[in-house]
């Protein structure tokens, strides 16, 4: 930058229109209106008899317009995207996903008259893809979870397009010292409760990034919170937090949404206080109990973390604690009429529900937690 030209004054020219920047702002603009017009999700109290001394939250996400918690995700991740530059009035985004998320891109792609693809296992359920490709997403499918991340950045290159990378960007893409998350939003719902401050917070892992929002979020407001994070079968994440090991599992995870074959760059083990690992048999029959107390279905994720909530409520009141402890409904069991809630699915996969179910009926009912066998 020694050169002749680089000493000599710029001259006035045509500064340039910049329209690129217009699409930009009527974007943000119709991302914000959705936001503007959702009102915040419920922090659902309900109310079993064994429970005694301990307040039980779950903070239901599967109201958002498309279905899970996603929403919020999604459009973080559009946000991030367009303030960054990478998504602009002609980009086709691409995605490596496990359903979940790719509902939830594909709607906010309509809402920009953006095209969509999503790379997904083709285990994943039918509605899921239904929804999809009713936003007009296509569907593009790998037969191994493991696949999904390098078949999308193929995608992507090859049509010029941006890869999301939820698995990358989830934890940053979300301001996770505040700016309504989900953390401020629980918390804010808490207030005036009785134990406005939770002993404990439990949350599954699929990308890791609402844990990792949620636990920096309590770190950050100095809160006396902890955070219990539920992993399930054929998942990293679990050995990684315990023993570091970053080991790839060979098969999927069958609770869609959670578990993950290899460690996600947004899983954040240092915010982490507790981690357990909860069979796919208990987190099905937590589904299935849950749904019939809320008198509606909820997925099997939902499943995982009530699990989860349940072990941390009978610890506590082992132990003579009292307090307050929240967790998630992620989705609703409408998505998993073909899986969780189909008996012939549950004999093909080997899980009997029962014995869990038994157990978690006698915990909500009498406050004994009994594992079977
Ligand atoms: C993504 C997802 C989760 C886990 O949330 P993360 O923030 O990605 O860890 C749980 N349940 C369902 C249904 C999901 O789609």
């Amino acid at each position: 930058m020694t050169g002749p030209e680089s000493r000599t004054c710029p001259t006035l020219l045509p500064l340039p229109d910049c329209r690129e920047r217009e699409w930009a702002r009527q974007a943000i603009a119709l991302l914000e209106g959705d936001g503007r017009r959702s009102a915040d999700t419920h922090l659902l109290k309900p109310l079993f008899p064994g429970l005694k001394g301990v307040s039980i939250y779950l903070k239901d996400e599967s109201t958002h317009p498309t279905g899970s918690l996603k929403h919020r995700l999604a459009r973080s991740l559009f946000l991030y995207g367009i303030c960054n530059g990478r998504i602009g009035r002609d980009t086709t985004l691409v995605e490596a996903s496990s359903g979940s998320t790719a509902v939830s891109e594909a709607y906010f792609a309509r809402l920009l008259g953006l095209r969509f693809i999503a790379v997904m296992p083709s285990s994943t359920s039918r509605q899921k893809i239904q929804t999809i490709e009713s936003f007009g997403g296509q569907c593009h499918f790998v037969e191994r979870a493991g696949e999904v991340y390098d078949v999308a950045m193929r995608v992507a290159a090859e049509t010029g397009g941006h890869y999301l990378d939820q698995f990358t960007n989830a934890e940053r893409a979300t301001d996770w010292r505040g700016n309504n998350n989900i953390a401020e939003s629980i918390f804010r719902q808490l207030d005036s409760e009785e134990f406005p401050v939770p002993e404990w917070l439990v949350m599954s892992a699929g990308t890791g990034g609402t844990s990792a929002t949620l636990g920096r979020y309590i770190r950050y407001r100095n809160l006396d919170t902890r955070l219990c994070v539920v992993d399930v079968e054929n998942s990293a994440f679990y050995d990684a937090w315990r023993t570091g090991d970053a080991l790839i599992t060979a098969a999927g995870s069958r609770i869609e949404g959670i578990g993950r074959p290899r460690v996600e760059p947004s899983f954040m083990p240092g915010v982490i206080d507790h981690m357990i690992r909860v069979p796919d048999a208990a987190s099905i029959a937590a589904a299935h109990v849950l749904s019939e107390r809320l008198f509606r279905q909820i997925g099997g994720s939902t499943g995982t973390n009530f699990f989860g909530l349940c072990w941390v409520a009978a610890n506590m009141m082992a132990s003579g604690k009292e307090g307050s402890v929240v967790t998630l409904i992620c989705d609703s069991g409408q998505r998993y009429a073909d899986t969780y809630f189909n008996p012939a699915w549950l004999k093909a996969q080997g899980i009997d529900i029962s014995p869990y179910r038994q157990m978690l009926d006698r915990f909500l009912d009498t406050g004994q937690f009994v594992p079977p066998g």
